[in-house]
């Protein structure tokens, strides 16, 4: 610490991977740190029990952290979210899809911050020194929480320090807030050498998925784990986090989630003579891969050569989209699903007859 002086700071600690590398950010930069974790009825409460497996390594290491559990599992089990129903399932997928917005809780970040806020505002009247209110928000969120989004802590502060006295004392500390996950994790990696710390047993003692099982293990497949592994993945580190599956197993299934999304929600292509069904000449139906409906049969299906599946044409009830695309500087019909308007590939009349050249990614297989 510079010169003596005490720096202070509460945070949320949740158990995940943002507020872990924050709590490390803080230590290692020297504050005194009070945390708390929320129990609000969230299905993966096992995150606090991690949270709690961090701070007694932490002091174990001589770095003690105050850890508070506030219990809001009455108030916020009336909210609406698949995160806290028993009845609504977490959707799996890409973490920047729509259904992820199933995962919003109303209001979350509102109620936690509040909390902080007083819990912040308290210790500086009771210790005399200003506090930092730390949050691990970060950009990755933004797309689906409103809730994590720049202007809405902004504009929060504001209120807050309207609504009370001394809130000269207070001020709000978002490192992250123009990071994502990996450069959350380049982060602490840097923290733990710092601190002379474990960085696999820190981030074993987390918890990410929303849906772990019995074990506490993470599926894997769940957004919010694909967004998680695809960061271990960028940074060049195996998660230490355990899985039900290998780490190799979870690892391709997160970039195959990754690559649905890139070519079926940002009109992407894959990789010639790399999909699954390219040289795939079974008897049986592809369908959507995003919405499950029907729209291809293998009598179809022909070998073209250009390594893309290739069909003759669609079934009769699968009404494909078809529109004119001129992007790469040629005029080209583009597919997409009629359902889900996911993009599938492009649709080519040649002398042969008509071929649909049609992303593996975007088709599930089932055999007759
Ligand atoms: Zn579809």
């Amino acid at each position: 610490m510079d010169g003596g002086v005490i720096i202070r700071a509460v945070m949320a600690l949740s158990g995940g991977m943002d507020s872990t590398a924050l709590l490390c950010r803080l230590l290692a930069d020297g504050y005194i740190v009070s945390c708390i974790s929320y129990d609000y009825g969230q299905k993966h409460v096992i995150e606090i029990d991690r949270a709690k497996a961090n701070i007694e390594y932490l002091a174990e290491n001589n770095l003690t952290v105050e850890h508070r559990i506030v219990d809001l599992s009455g108030v916020m089990g009336i909210f609406n979210s698949a995160l806290t129903k028993k009845d609504i399932e977490v959707p799996e997928g890409h973490y920047e899809e729509e259904q992820m917005k199933a995962t919003v809780v109303p209001n979350r970040n509102a109620i936690f911050s509040s909390i902080l806020y007083g819990y912040g505002l308290s210790i500086a009247t009771q210790e005399g020194t200003d506090v930092s209110i730390a949050l691990g928000v970060h950009s990755g969120d933004h797309a689906i929480y409103p809730d994590c989004r720049p202007e809405f802590y902004q504009s929060l502060g504001e209120s807050f320090a309207i609504g009370n006295w001394d809130s000269e004392r207070i001020s709000f500390h978002l490192p992250y807030i123009d990071g994502d996950k990996e450069t959350i994790l380049k982060d602490a990696l840097e923290s733990c050498n710092k601190l002379n710390i474990d960085f696999d047993t820190i981030f074993r003692n987390t918890n990410t998925s929303y849906n772990p099982d019995e074990q506490g293990r993470s599926s894997g497949t769940s957004g919010a784990d694909v967004e998680r592994i695809l960061a271990f993945h960028a940074i060049g580190r195996e998660d230490p986090v355990e899985y039900v599956t290998s780490w190799n197993e979870v690892l391709q299934g997160a970039l195959k989630a990754q690559l649905r999304f890139h070519v079926m929600k940002q009109n992407g292509t894959e990789r010639p003579f790399t999909g699954e069904y390219d040289k795939h000449f079974e008897s049986g139906r592809y369908y959507c891969a995003e919405c499950d409906k029907l729209l291809f049969s293998s009598e179809a299906k022909f070998d073209s050569g250009c390594g893309w599946p290739a069909f003759s044409e669609e079934v009769p009830d699968a009404e494909i989209t078809q529109l004119k695309d001129t992007s790469h500087g040629m005029v080209r019909i583009e597919v997409r699903c009629s359902k889900c308007d996911s993009h599938l590939g492009h649709l080519f009349h040649e002398a042969r007859g008509p071929r649909y050249c049609i992303n593996s990614i975007c088709l599930n297989f089932r055999g007759d």
